[in-house]
């Protein structure tokens, strides 16, 4: 098969896998929308899902994003960041992308804010949860997402549109599933609270976790290795703190 032949049966799977979650919980389909997680591949293979219906990337890296920037900028998809992200970065990932998933501490939340106030403008956000106890994910800690959300409500920079996490790494459904119900849990404790108002998207699941990411809520999956193939590096050379990313 070609590789854009590949590239959409893998997302017509990954479609029906969504829409058969959905079923199952009573949802409907288009409550879940789709994020294609296109570290390590091209613009070349990333345009291939896009021609085959798909508009909405996210990607892990500064540099990524500037590299496939000439091709990916001119074609109508939405880009957001999901990756770790540096204090120092702040300036050039706001070139590129109309969303960061991955705001996780106050030193980020102030760096974001100082530019965008130079820029006069403001940008969507998610709260990055480390949800499943394993110390070198970054994220916040659940316990303080009160004070988190407190202090971030005097940032009008940042558009706070939802809560991200990865579910724990592990092939046993049942063990991922509190990973990934907490986040829901969380949103219900800030929303009782009147920490946060209006439709707040759950972004998790990923290529093998999103049918119970679906069944805890998510309105959005990250999917990346199911459609465009295994990668070199393991996930956790993204996300683990103390891995050494460039
Ligand atoms: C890579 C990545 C994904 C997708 O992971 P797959 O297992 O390849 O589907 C989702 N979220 C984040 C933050 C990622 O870095």
């Amino acid at each position: 098969m070609e590789p854009n032949e590949i590239i959409k049966e893998n997302l017509k799977v990954i479609h029906q896998r969504i829409t058969d979650a959905c079923t199952r919980v009573s949802r409907d389909t288009s409550s879940v929308r789709l994020l294609l997680a296109t570290k390590t591949v091209s613009a070349e293979r990333v345009k291939l899902a896009i021609d085959a219906g798909e508009n909405l990337i996210g990607e892990n890296k500064v540099q990524e994003l500037k590299l496939k920037d000439d091709l990916l900028s001119t074609l109508p998809i939405e880009r957001h960041f999901i990756g770790h992200l540096q204090t120092n970065k702040v300036k050039d990932v706001l070139k590129y992308v109309s969303c960061i998933q991955s705001v996780d501490r106050l030193s980020l939340v102030e760096a974001l804010d100082k530019r965008l106030q130079s820029e006069g403008r403001s940008i969507d956000v998610f709260v990055q949860f480390n949800t499943s106890n394993e110390e070198s994910k970054f994220g916040l800690h659940p316990s303080e997402a009160h004070t988190f959300f407190k202090s971030i409500k005097q940032y009008n920079t940042l558009n706070i549109k939802g809560l991200m996490t990865i579910g724990l790494l592990d092939n046993d459904n049942e063990n991922v599933r509190p990973s990934l119900s907490s986040l829901r849990q969380i949103r219900e404790e800030l929303l009782n609270e009147n920490l946060l108002d209006g439709s707040i998207e759950l972004s998790m699941g990923m290529s093998k976790d999103l049918e119970i990411a679906i069944e805890e809520g998510a309105t959005m999956v990250r999917v990346g290795s199911a459609i465009f193939g295994d990668r070199i590096y393991p996930g956790s050379y993204y996300w683990d703190e103390g891995v050494n990313v460039k």
